[in-house]
């Protein structure tokens, strides 16, 4: 058993790297990779893919911010409306 999470190698599925070492190793793969450019996933730098849209479906970083600036929302939704014609336009409960 080991204590590491194993990631593929965006640029070699050969290499199978620790999670903690991917950043550097991505860098240094980067420099010898040679197929078509990958775009670099905003969420997680370590995420490099060919095509964005299909990873983003996929992707537990993006997710994550998604479910963030959901609860940002539910949040700022909370505080009642600003009166703009004298009356309250905030539902009672
Ligand atoms: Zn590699
Ligand atoms: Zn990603």
């Amino acid at each position: 058993m080991s204590d590491y999470e194993f990631g593929i190698c965006p640029y070699n599925a050969d290499h199978r790297i620790m999670l903690f070492r991917m950043p550097k190793h991505i860098v240094k793969c980067e420099k010898n990779y040679r197929g078509p450019p990958l775009k670099i996933c905003k969420y997680n730098a370590t995420h490099r893919v060919l095509d964005m849209e299909e990873h983003l479906k996929e992707c537990a970083y993006y997710r994550r911010y998604v479910n963030n600036q959901n609860v940002q929302i539910a949040l700022t939704t909370r505080i009642p409306p600003m009166q703009e014609d004298g009356h309250d336009v905030s539902t009672p409960l």
